[in-house]
């Protein structure tokens, strides 16, 4: 087998970006942020003063949007509308909105199409909630990373020490249980994904264990 497809979901701060990110240049393979999509409409409807709790207003925003992934000095870029929001979409305020736009199946139904289409043909690893369940279901390899929720939200707190520690952590459960509910492509391990919990366990060595099967699944 050639190049397989890989899908790693997982909650906020589980370190799924960064070992998604790694996996993808130890294998030569090509990597797909889908939650930055969500946070470009989620800051796009901030900016541009439409409620995230409009699926009508939020759906047309993404549907708008013309995205463009670019790697440059080594770093994955990402560009909306010839925009470079790779810095603004980290805000917290922007994680909080695009968890509120990602409830509607009309913002989701609105990027499924380019995430299929960037995970047709393999050699890509994706990240998101929903990639081993709904956009990617044959991927030959789904991951699960998962971590206990006092050491993501020190993870996060770590980006952000600037912040008080309890908020940081009570706006991650929310945003989990926000992501968890909804009735729509709801973050859920697939019934076919390796499970790995992160707790205790350095960058390097999830990356390894993620690589290792990735051998495996394409056969050596
Ligand atoms: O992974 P990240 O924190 O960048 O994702 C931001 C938000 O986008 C998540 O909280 C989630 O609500 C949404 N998202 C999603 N489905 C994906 C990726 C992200 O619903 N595949």
């Amino acid at each position: 087998m050639g190049e397989i497809t890989i899908a790693v979901d997982g909650p906020g701060s589980s370190g799924k970006g960064t070992v998604a990110r790694r996996v993808a240049t130890a294998l030569g393979y090509q990597f797909v942020d889908t939650g930055a999509m969500y946070r470009t409409v989620g800051l796009y409807c901030l900016r541009d003063g439409v409620d995230v709790r409009d699926e009508a207003g939020a759906t047309a925003v993404a549907r708008g949007l013309r995205f463009h992934f670019a790697f440059r000095d080594g770093a994955l870029r990402v560009e909306a509308d010839g925009v470079d929001v790779t810095d603004a979409i980290r805000a917290e305020a922007v994680g909080l909105a695009a968890s509120a736009v990602a409830v509607h199946p009309g913002v989701r139904g609105a990027l499924l199409g380019l995430q299929r289409a960037l995970g047709a043909g393999g050699g890509v690893v994706m990240d998101g909630r929903d990639i081993g369940t709904v956009i990617l279901p044959d991927a030959e390899l789904k991951v699960y990373l998962d971590a206990s929720a006092d050491e993501r939200a020190r993870r996060r707190w770590l980006q952000h020490p600037e912040q008080d520690f309890a908020t940081v952590r009570e706006e991650l459960v929310a945003r989990d249980a926000q992501d968890a509910g909804r009735a729509t492509a709801p973050l859920r391990c697939a019934d076919d994904a390796v499970r790995i919990d992160s707790t205790g366990l350095g960058i390097d060595e999830v990356v390894a264990r993620i690589v290792a099967l990735a051998h495996q699944r394409r056969g050596g």
